[in-house]
């Protein structure tokens, strides 16, 4: 659905290392980046991303809905608040020293 997949920005923060800190926080670690996120924030394997990275999770409504994982500036988090459908709770985030944010 190509409306659906318009929605990401392609921050690429999704496709960092996080760590849950406790039961609600959650560090984003930006030096531990999937490698195949591309320098501009882009999977540079996005057609096959499922099949060589056993780690890559769809974006779907359930998560855009309920996954606590995704950093809170996420496109598809905005989306769901704005139709009211977003469960999770909001975590602090914390982001890793050294990562210019
Ligand atoms: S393979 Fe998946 S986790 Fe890795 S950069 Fe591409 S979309 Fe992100
Ligand atoms: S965090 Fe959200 S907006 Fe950013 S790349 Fe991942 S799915 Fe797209």
């Amino acid at each position: 659905m190509k409306w659906w997949e318009d929605i990401c920005t392609g921050c690429g923060l999704c496709c960092h290392q996080k760590t849950r800190i406790g039961r609600r926080c959650y560090l984003l670690d930006l030096d531990g980046r999937c490698g195949h996120l591309g320098d501009d924030g882009r999977c540079l394997v996005y057609d096959k991303r499922f099949s060589v990275c056993p780690s890559c999770r769809k974006m779907t409504l359930p998560r855009a809905m309920f996954a606590s994982w995704l950093p809170p500036s996420c496109a598809y988090v905005a989306w769901a608040k704005r139709h009211h459908i977003r469960f999770a709770p909001d975590c602090e985030w914390v982001f890793s020293s050294g990562s210019g944010m």
